[in-house]
């Protein structure tokens, strides 16, 4: 069968293996483009957020590409990530294409319905849920692994000497991690890439501005989504931290409802309650930000995000208390990366002014548009 599932980072190669290995043949979502934009916004409702278009044109493309299967994961409310699969299907099923959709919600909220679709997924090629769980487990040795270098890099790249050495390493750790066929060459390959990394000639004597990335999952994990905001951010010499990976968010969310409770625990006062997406974990992630001593937070926000829209309305008040720069950049489909960088600049010298006078009294700091 021809599988298919979204694109989201880097993860695309562990689920490539991971469907393969269960025998099927992996159809892989082209690296989103202004293509897979221009499908998305085509087929879907205007007022859509701009994750629902992007996913909606990456189905496109894997469909004209003879996708008979797509895999991707569920949501719940109050925002609109509950509906997104079931539209998806029904637009692309009105539009003429022939597929079948598993959507899978975390096991905990519907054991039953959650094994009848790994049944699913395994019964074409005739797997059995033993051969699925060891299938899982190197798939998910990978995803972490794959979590962990793209951390790394964005720790590394700050204080590289040669613009661009790190992201050229880099495309050299994700060819290892892919050439990687046990549990065992994960490992050796997680080792050599973190070598590899450090090979990358550095300048430490370098104090590099810090800054948080939180906002919405699918803009901060997904590059083409935030314009490469971390590797942008990290040849200007900034080291970003990233709030959202996709293992973390999935052992945080998929096997219980609560998600990050850490991070939910330090968002009252300022809100007190679950408002849908990551809105609650946008306001906690900027209060443990200042906690740590970054000196800034940049939001990424999808244009008509309702969490994050409910998050932005709060976070002038967080950034004063918390006395932290906060950049908050809406993205939808106009939204171009000449205007990012310029934001990018100015805002990175909004925090070395905000360095140099700590403890005196910062100018404005809260920027969003
Ligand atoms: S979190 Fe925001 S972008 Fe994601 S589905 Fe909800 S409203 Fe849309």
């Amino acid at each position: 069968m021809k599988v298919s599932f979204p694109h989201m980072g880097t993860s695309h190669i562990a689920f490539k293996q991971f469907v393969e290995r269960l025998g099927h043949e992996a159809i892989v979502p082209p690296t989103p483009s202004k293509k897979t934009l221009s499908y998305g916004v085509q087929y879907s409702p205007e007022f859509a957020c701009i994750p629902f278009k992007i996913l909606m044109g990456s189905y496109i493309e894997v469909l004209e590409n003879g996708a008979e299967m797509i895999i991707s994961s569920g949501g719940h409310g109050p925002c609109r990530a509950g509906l997104y699969g079931m539209l998806h299907e029904k637009i692309l099923k009105d539009a003429g294409y022939e597929f079948e959709m598993i959507i899978l919600d975390a096991p905990f909220r519907n054991l039953k319905d959650f094994i009848s679709k790994i049944n699913r997924i395994i019964k074409p090629s005739k797997v059995g849920w033993y051969r699925f769980y060891q299938e899982f487990k190197f798939g998910w040795a990978k995803l972490k692994i794959l979590d962990e270098v793209d951390a790394y890099s964005h720790k590394i790249r700050p204080y590289e000497v040669k613009k661009g050495q790190t992201t050229k390493k880099y495309q050299e750790v994700l060819n290892l991690i892919t050439e990687a066929q046990t549990i065992h060459e994960i490992d050796e390959a997680r080792h050599q890439s973190l070598k590899l990394l450090d090979s990358v000639e550095q300048d430490r004597t370098r104090t590099p501005l810090k800054v948080g990335i939180i906002g919405e999952i699918y803009v901060v994990i997904e590059p083409f989504m935030n314009f490469d905001i971390q590797v942008l951010l990290g040849e200007m010499g900034v080291e970003t931290h990233r709030s959202i990976y996709i293992t973390q968010w999935t052992k945080d969310n998929a096997v219980t409802e609560k998600g990050e409770l850490d991070v939910i625990a330090c968002a009252p006062p300022y809100l007190n309650q679950k408002v849908g997406g990551h809105g609650i974990n946008s306001i906690g992630e900027t209060v443990i930000y200042s906690k740590k001593g970054y000196d800034g937070v940049i939001q990424l926000a999808p244009f008509t995000c309702i969490p994050e829209i409910v998050a932005k309305s709060i976070m002038p008040q967080v950034s004063k208390d918390f006395k932290i720069p906060v950049l908050s950049l809406t993205i939808d489909e106009q939204t171009a990366k000449a205007g990012v960088q310029t934001r990018l600049e100015a805002f990175i010298d909004l925090m070395l002014h905000h360095r140099s006078v700590k403890g005196g009294k910062p100018r404005e700091m809260f920027f969003g548009n």
